[in-house]
């Protein structure tokens, strides 16, 4: 078959699951197979595929079918210009994500030598970007999931960063003080999981989307528990859903932190939460 009649079977396969890009998905699966680009293609529509590539190519395009996420099948996501690893354990890198590196970016620059803790991180991609993109003291992420770690190590490998990675709930397996704590926790509360895009319902880990019933759960917790390990001043930054800004500024809010601001993507949507502890007043009379 030639390039052409191959991408033209993907689209038909992918249209007829339901697949929304499906011409995209279906050419992004076959340049991948085939590491021809776009460029190439364009001028040479009626090149042959060998058989063994074509073969490949419908393997891939009947696993999309099955509304499995296109970034599973490749093994990788871009994510403020870098490539990550990704596999089932992790939750593929939005881009609405990026305004969460970037707020953090912002405070990095006026800071030196920040301690930076990345809570709930995944495939490491917010922690190992900060520390390809600033500079800074420490980076540490941490995540329950022993298979999550396994991705994000091999991630800080690839873009030759030293993070160090451990194996925690929240703050369980963390000691130290941080200047900067950063989180995407999982946030969609449990009733809404069921009306997700099957890609994401079904093949994304459930244990990094489900905030439990208000979505709400690990904000509280961590909040909580971040007096003991954010320095004073120091700053706390969230990835939100798009109606929960009210609700995680009070959060804020109530546990004394000042300077609360919401930030949104690049959709126009509230998607980042951040303050600061606060500074205790020194009682200057002994
Ligand atoms: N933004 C993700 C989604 O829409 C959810 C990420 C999360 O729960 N932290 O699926």
């Amino acid at each position: 078959m030639t390039i052409q009649e191959i991408w033209d079977k993907g689209k038909d396969i992918l249209q007829a699951a339901g697949v929304l890009e499906y011409k995209e998905d279906a050419w992004l699966l076959l340049s991948y197979v085939t590491g021809v680009s776009k460029a190439i293609f364009l001028c040479n529509r009626n090149m042959p595929i060998p058989k063994e590539q074509e073969a490949y190519c419908n393997q891939l395009f009947v696993e999309r079918a099955k509304r499995i996420p296109l970034q599973y099948l490749t093994g990788e996501q871009g994510f403020m210009g870098l490539i990550f690893q990704v596999n089932p354990h992790v939750l593929i890198p939005r881009q609405d994500t990026e305004s969460l590196v970037e707020e953090a970016g912002k405070i990095l620059k006026e800071k030196q030598n920040a301690r930076v803790l990345d809570l709930c991180t995944g495939s490491g991609c917010i922690i190992i970007s900060l520390a390809c993109l600033y500079k800074f003291g420490l980076a540490v992420g941490a995540d329950i999931s022993g298979e999550a770690l396994k991705v994000a190590r091999e991630n800080a490998k690839r873009h030759k960063v030293d993070v160090s990675f451990i194996q925690s709930d929240l703050f369980t397996g963390i000691s130290g003080k941080f200047d900067i704590i950063i989180s995407n926790p999982p946030y969609i509360r449990t009733g809404v999981i069921a009306s997700l895009e099957p890609e994401v319902r079904e093949y994304e880990p459930i244990l990094a989307l489900n905030g439990k019933e208000d979505g709400l759960y690990f904000y509280q917790n961590i909040i909580k528990q971040a007096e003991e390990y954010l320095v004073p001043g120091g700053d706390l930054l969230f990835e939100i859903g798009y109606d929960q800004g009210e609700q995680v500024s009070g959060l804020l809010a109530s546990y004394g932190y000042t300077d609360i601001k919401i930030k949104k993507d690049l959709a126009g949507l509230n998607r980042v939460c951040m303050g600061k502890r606060k500074v205790e007043k020194r009682c200057l009379i002994n």
